[in-house]
């Protein structure tokens, strides 16, 4: 095995010797994650993988080598997202976040413009608009009717409890002066009784309710901008967390039209149809595109006590929330998913959802094993439960920014026993398990290094609380480099091929604007990214 490896190794070398470099990127502080090389300055590429670090750089450039010099920059390895959800952040990014704009007329003006560049009939949607930036007064559907007559307008407000209309939306809506207001909602009416376009509450729902599904084109658009957003941030591989057929075929369009500059893994959401189809086929592998795992929800969120206990809620005595999968179910699925070469990934927050998917993984796994089946979030774990995923070779899958938006009343929630297994990250790299980290956007902001952040310091961006949240559980600036690059690898068993800064890896990198590795953890929130690079393919630079 070794002789192979050589054998290897040196046709690696002389190859690069032999052909010249598409790209090379010199001048650098390039952190490779390889534990044989983890620092060098240079590296080449050709044919979308690296073929040399330090080494046989010079030799390898050619007359028509691109030429980057990163003039100190620091180099790290694609970062890899191990859990995202990219067409909701593509929708986020299509609505129009309006919580810093200051006047009706500004609003009206960002309408405008976006139905100029929309087809008639297309809604126009926004989010997080707050009349007590102009004073307090309601706006009317005046503002919007004249800026986008043709087009159904809705925005929500900034806590979700109301929305805001345009006429051409409520006509679509048949929201007329005798429109009664629905149970628990109220429509803001005028002194003649119309509508102003302002609902209340569940008389949301006579506007929301009205707006379609989104069309294959408003999808694979959706898709294109959250990717293009991710290669801005530095993300080179996304693992999207649970997706239905139309999301799929929208991403294989994207490829045909090669206008996806990331890569993708994704998991199929749930046991439908799709799932169906996918057992009798198999495993998809593929360079941009990955499909190998089933995605399962075991219980809800903790922000809303639906995440699943054995004991109630410290601050909700006779609640424990809700386990939405039996062992039973997800031991169902399971078998069908190890049979057929499967991946499965599991939601689950609370200690008994967390013990439940373990147990079922456990009943077919029976032992170590290198199917790498997940948790996802894996956030409260009963201390005896730890083993568990170690002795079955399970892998937390964690999301370093949960813990600090959580923190604040995470505690309040579970009570102090409870807090042990908690976010508890050196807990699980202790027991030696694999724990890649992600952002779970758009429910987090998808920037690795707000991620990286939150991992290395447990505070929130403004430095709270001091020394951290429960310190002993943060990550060193290395876990944390290694939890989004080379663990997000192996969690999609592609740590041979992505993850490090080594001969033979696919070109996927990052010139970051600061060291993060080894600057004061704060400015990593100043850091960005100057460039990212995919199989040897620049898909962003600033
Ligand atoms: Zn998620």
């Amino acid at each position: 095995m070794f002789f192979i490896l050589l054998c290897l190794g040196l046709l690696a070398t002389s190859a690069a010797q032999a052909q010249p470099a598409d790209l090379t990127v010199t001048n650098a502080r390039i952190y490779t994650m390889d534990d044989a090389h983890p620092l060098a300055t240079q590296m080449a590429v050709r044919g979308g993988r690296i073929v040399a670090v330090d080494s046989g750089v010079q030799d390898a450039v050619g007359p028509n080598s691109r030429r980057i010099d990163a003039a100190g920059a620091t180099v790290v390895p694609g970062f890899i997202d191990s859990h995202g959800h990219m067409a909701a952040l593509g929708e986020m990014l299509e609505t129009f976040d309006l919580r810093d704009v200051r006047t009706v007329e500004e609003i009206a003006a960002i309408v405008r413009k976006a139905a100029s560049s929309r087809a008639k009939g297309e809604w126009i949607q926004g989010r997080a608009w707050d009349q007590t930036n102009w004073g307090g007064v309601f706006p009317t559907e005046q503002a919007l009717t004249a800026a986008a007559p043709d087009n159904p307008v809705y925005l929500s407000r900034v806590d979700g409890h109301a929305g805001w209309a345009n006429r051409r939306a409520m006509e679509i809506a048949g929201v007329t002066k005798d429109t009664p207001d629905p149970q628990g909602g109220r429509i803001i009416r005028a002194a003649n009784g119309q509508p102003t376009g302002i609902f209340i509450d569940r008389a949301q729902g006579l506007i929301a309710g009205k707006i379609p599904a989104a069309t294959p084109e408003q999808i694979g658009r959706r898709l294109e901008r959250a990717a293009k957003e991710c290669a801005r941030l530095g993300l080179t591989t996304v693992h999207d967390a649970g997706i239905p057929a139309g999301v799929l075929d929208a991403y294989r369009e994207l490829l045909r039209e090669r206008k996806l500059p990331i890569r993708v893994y994704a998991m199929i959401g749930g046991d439908g149809d799709l799932w169906r189809q996918y057992l009798k086929r198999g495993p998809e592998i593929g360079d941009r595109l990955t499909v190998r795992t089933i995605k399962l929800v075991a219980d809800g969120a903790m922000g809303s006590r639906g995440a699943a206990f054995w004991q109630p809620y410290s601050d909700d005595p006779g609640n424990s929330g809700l386990l939405i999968l039996s062992r039973e179910t997800i031991e169902r699925i399971g078998r069908d998913a190890y049979e057929h070469g499967f991946q499965v990934a599991t939601h689950a927050i609370g200690d008994r959802a967390n013990r439940t998917a373990l147990d079922a993984y456990a009943a077919i796994l029976k032992g170590r094993n290198d199917r790498r089946w997940r948790i996802e979030h894996a956030q409260i774990v009963s201390l005896p439960d730890f083993r568990l995923f170690a002795e079955n070779s399970v892998i937390a899958s964690v999301q370093a920014t949960h813990a600090t938006s959580d923190m604040r009343w995470v505690e309040k929630r579970i009570g102090p026993d409870r807090m042990a297994g908690a976010y508890a990250w050196q807990r699980f790299l202790k027991a030696g398990i694999h724990m890649p980290n992600g952002s779970d956007f758009p429910v987090e902001s998808p920037n690795p290094l707000f991620g990286m952040y939150a991992a290395i310091t447990r505070q929130d961006r403004n430095g709270n609380p001091p020394g951290g949240w429960v310190p002993d559980q943060r990550l060193t600036p290395e876990q944390a480099l290694r939890s989004w690059t080379v663990e997000g690898a192996y969690a999609a068993f592609e740590e041979g091929q992505k993850g490090r800064i080594a001969p033979g890896m696919l070109a996927d990198f990052v010139l970051l604007s600061d060291d993060i590795m080894r600057e004061d953890p704060s400015r990593i929130l100043k850091a960005h990214v100057k460039m990212t690079v995919v199989g040897g393919e620049v898909v962003y630079s600033e």
